[in-house]
């Protein structure tokens, strides 16, 4: 089926045309620029910048995948979890759109859409099931059983406190580095030694890994690293930006890889599967990459391009419910802002 992908939850438009599991383009609009000096995201400002960017993002994603409108079967939109006001703007677009042209919507969740992703890697068999998920985002750090990915996701654990893509945005600014952190600690970290500093990992201590095997923290670390600074600081030292970039990166990884591979000895699963915009960072791909190995877990990542949000990602999860033949969404449905990951699409048809 040619799904076309509506993703606004935050502040990517984002458009992707897919035919069933082919990438036939991904289109992008990001407000980025206009929080940057914020500091992070404005609901009303990502609302309304979606606004204006939905209709010429759909028109360039058309365009760059030769697809007319009027081929398309199916559309997808993501009606949560996210800002509710930026939710609002393409659940409305995808609504008057599959009205208009008179085809069956699928509203998914924003999540499962970034395992989703790793559908569209051209160079990997399909998916196969049971895997372990380990999604890393903005907002959310899971781990997850996915038995099948429109039908079956159970949440094994997930942060107690700040998201791990949160805890590098906070970093970053801890240290001087522009918003959105993630890329900017990861550049800053080539040069540093992940050594340097030995930071908390979260509840990674016995007794925790008996009781929050899967859950995660780091707002501890986060913490660890802004007493680390201020100590420096007061001794009138200079703060080595590399080196603390490299270890509160290393620190990250380290418990997010642990605990992934954690779950899949536990569930005798030998296969992990990672999705969300904290996983295009290279350390954590590199790591994850060569310690599952050594266990003999495979690994599968999706496109860098496709780690972030994406449009891609939500039509490539509806271009796996309709072939596994689940019924469209009704119209029945508005933007979720708190949507759990384990309800994969919202207001499905009685068949
Ligand atoms: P959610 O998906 O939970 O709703 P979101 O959509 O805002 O949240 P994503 O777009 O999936 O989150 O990811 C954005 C996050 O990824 C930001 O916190 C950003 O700092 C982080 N990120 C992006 N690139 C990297 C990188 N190279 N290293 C670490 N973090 C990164
Ligand atoms: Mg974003
Ligand atoms: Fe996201």
């Amino acid at each position: 089926p040619l799904i076309l992908g509506i993703e606004t939850s935050c502040d990517e438009t984002g458009i992707g045309i897919v035919r069933g599991r082919t990438l036939l383009s991904n289109t992008i609009a990001s407000s980025m620029d206009e929080h940057a000096r914020y500091g992070g995201v404005v609901p009303e400002v990502a609302a309304r910048a979606h606004l204006e960017a939905l209709e010429p993002t759909i028109h360039a994603a058309l365009a760059e995948s030769g697809v007319a409108l009027a081929d398309i079967d199916a559309v997808a939109v993501t009606s949560g979890p996210g800002l509710a006001g930026a939710l609002m703007v393409g659940v409305g677009a995808a609504k008057a759109l599959a009205v208009s042209l008179d085809r069956p919507l699928y509203a998914v969740n924003h999540l499962v859409g970034h395992i989703a992703a790793d559908i569209l890697d051209a160079d990997s068999p399909p998916i196969e099931y049971p895997t372990v998920a380990l999604l890393v985002s903005g907002g959310h750090t899971s781990l997850l059983l996915v038995r099948d990915l429109t039908s079956d996701v159970v949440l094994l654990g997930e942060t107690v406190d700040d998201a791990a893509g949160e805890a590098f945005d906070k970093v970053a600014r801890l240290l001087g580095l522009p918003y959105p952190g993630g890329p900017e600690i990861d550049r800053a970290a080539v040069t540093g030694d992940p050594e340097a500093i030995r930071f908390p990992r979260g509840l990674s201590r016995p007794g925790d890994m008996a009781a929050h095997r899967y859950d995660f923290s780091f707002s501890g670390l986060k913490t660890a690293v802004a007493r680390w600074i201020e100590q420096r600081e007061a001794a009138g030292e200079p703060i080595p930006v590399a080196d603390v970039a490299a270890s509160f990166r290393e620190a990250v990884v380290d418990v997010l890889v642990t605990k992934a591979l954690a779950a899949c000895r536990d569930h005798g699963v030998p296969r992990l599967l990672l999705g969300g915009g904290v996983i295009a960072n290279r350390r954590l791909r590199d790591v994850a990459l060569e310690r599952a190995a050594a266990e003999g877990v495979t690994v599968r990542i999706p496109p860098l391009s496709l780690c972030t949000d994406n449009g891609a990602m939500i039509a490539a999860l509806a271009a796996e419910l309709v072939m596994s033949g689940r019924p469209p969404s009704t119209l029945e449905f508005g933007a979720d802002s708190t949507l759990p990951v384990t309800e994969i699409q919202v207001a499905e048809a009685v068949a």
